[in-house]
């Protein structure tokens, strides 16, 4: 094929390509996974990064202004006139001392990566402006995913803003944040609440899409990973330009830390970045697959020709103890990750980690990161909790350079964090800060205030 862009089969011994328009978006010939490509020898690519900043200079122009098309030439599979922008990835890289002290860092060494300013509140919509924008392309009219939330929320909001497409999504029952439902409700998406988890809900869906020919925006569709690589775009931005020495995200479908790789790979390949940085992905306890597969069974990508024996018996292992993914952190309470091959390449190129926190760690890893900045939804937090646990391991150092994605609002779930704060969870709140409830008199109410 010598399309300038294509889909291919990231299994070394198949390579077959697909057109773009291709919605399959898994190999027909062997199953697995697909990455769009690039034929960068004929492509114009900026020979250096500092370029994109003269778009900000062009930001009346939306595809300049969005945080994801400005570096359109990056992932460039799309003609200008076919892209869907709702003006996402205006997000905000910033240091954190506070967090620095709390994960035993040196101060002036930890950035948090704030992707809940997104307009949907998660870094979901860096990936879902890209899928629309291809289901636009292609002429699709109705989009579908399975959810733990945000994406339903995503997807929710693109249909709403644009009028270009009608959504579905399949969400497990019962374990959507309220924030993240309260979404989907609203923006006016057919909502399936699948009685079932969110395992069983993408699997239902992969079906239903291929039965009814609807667009599906899971991150199994590599077109959202083609605009999640615009993350670390903007955190290299934030940065100067100067890769830090580890990125650190929660893990839970494991399409972010995938995209996220192919970035740094892409940069490197195309002489943009000295050197690439390190990944740890972190699960939460009740949901480590990933964990348990890298870190204990010492499963790797091995250039592609990676040991599906032990990934097939770990699945049945969770089949025969009905073992079901089960955390606080909804948005990676997730067993059964679809992009797993992706991630295991994503740890090769990266040099990556994998590490899992338990919920406790979350939750106080969540609340100092609200007491010292913007905040963040509970999943968010797993990549902070697993700074202080790397630092621990001494696998980090102290002086490292490091930047924690946030992936995701504060307000998602404001029940978590009440609960937390309220002291009646099962999750001892060591950061908590109750309210006083006083009685309705000037003179006790001084008298409370002056005791604090
Ligand atoms: C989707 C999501 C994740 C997990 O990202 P993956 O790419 O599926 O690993 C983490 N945090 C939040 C808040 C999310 O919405
Ligand atoms: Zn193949």
């Amino acid at each position: 094929m010598n399309d300038l862009v294509f889909q291919q089969c990231i299994n070394p011994d198949c390579r077959q390509t697909y057109e773009v328009s291709q919605t399959t978006f898994l190999c027909q010939r062997c199953g697995s996974l697909l990455d769009i490509q690039y034929d960068w020898d004929r492509l114009t690519v900026p020979k250096s990064l500092s370029h994109f900043e003269l778009k900000w200079q062009a930001r009346r122009n939306p595809l300049d202004f969005s945080g994801v098309w400005r570096f359109r030439a990056l992932f460039p599979f799309a003609p200008d006139d076919k892209i869907i922008t709702v003006g996402e990835g205006q997000t905000l890289c910033l240091p954190s001392d506070s967090v620095a002290q709390f994960t035993g860092m040196n101060s002036g060494t930890v950035y948090l990566q704030y992707e809940g300013l997104n307009p949907s509140g998660s870094f979901k919509d860096n990936g879902m402006t890209a899928a629309f924008t291809h289901a636009h392309m292609i002429g699709a009219s109705r989009a579908a995913c399975a959810s733990t939330g945000n994406t339903s929320a995503s997807l929710a909001l693109y249909c709403a803003v644009t009028k270009k497409m009608s959504g579905i999504v399949f969400i497990g029952s019962g374990k959507i944040a309220h924030g993240k439902l309260a979404q989907a409700l609203d923006h006016g998406v057919l909502t399936l609440q699948i009685l079932g988890d969110f395992d069983d809900a993408i699997a239902r869906v992969q079906q239903v899409s291929r039965d009814l020919g609807i667009y599906l925006v899971n991150s199994i569709n590599p077109f959202r990973l083609e605009g999640q690589k615009s993350i670390m775009y903007r955190v290299l931005e934030s940065l100067a330009w100067v890769p830090p020495d580890w990125i650190l995200v929660p893990g839970g479908n494991l399409g972010n830390c995938s995209a996220f790789a192919k970035a740094f790979h892409e940069l490197y390949t195309l002489g943009l970045i000295p050197r690439i940085p390190r990944l740890a992905v972190i699960n939460a306890a009740g949901a480590n697959t990933f964990f348990q597969l890298v870190e204990v069974q010492k499963l790797s990508w091995n250039q592609g020709r990676y040991d599906q024996q032990k990934i097939t018996s770990y699945y049945a292992h969770l089949d025969q103890t009905q073992l079901r993914a089960h955390t606080l952190a909804s948005a990676i309470e997730i067993n059964r990750p679809v992009n797993l091959p992706k991630a295991l390449r994503a740890l090769e190129i990266c040099q990556g980690v994998v590490r899992a926190v338990d919920d406790t760690a979350i939750l106080d890893a969540k609340a100092q990161v609200a007491a010292g900045g913007f905040g963040c939804e509970p999943a968010s937090a797993a990549s902070v909790a697993g700074l202080k646990l790397l630092r621990e391991q001494g696998v980090i150092a102290p002086s490292d350079r490091v930047v924690c994605i946030l992936t995701a609002h504060p307000l998602k779930d404001p029940s978590a964090t009440i609960h937390y704060h309220l002291g009646d969870t099962d999750h001892y709140g060591r950061y908590a800060n109750r309210p006083q409830t006083v009685a309705n008199d000037l003179s006790e109410i001084i008298r409370t205030i002056q005791q604090k």
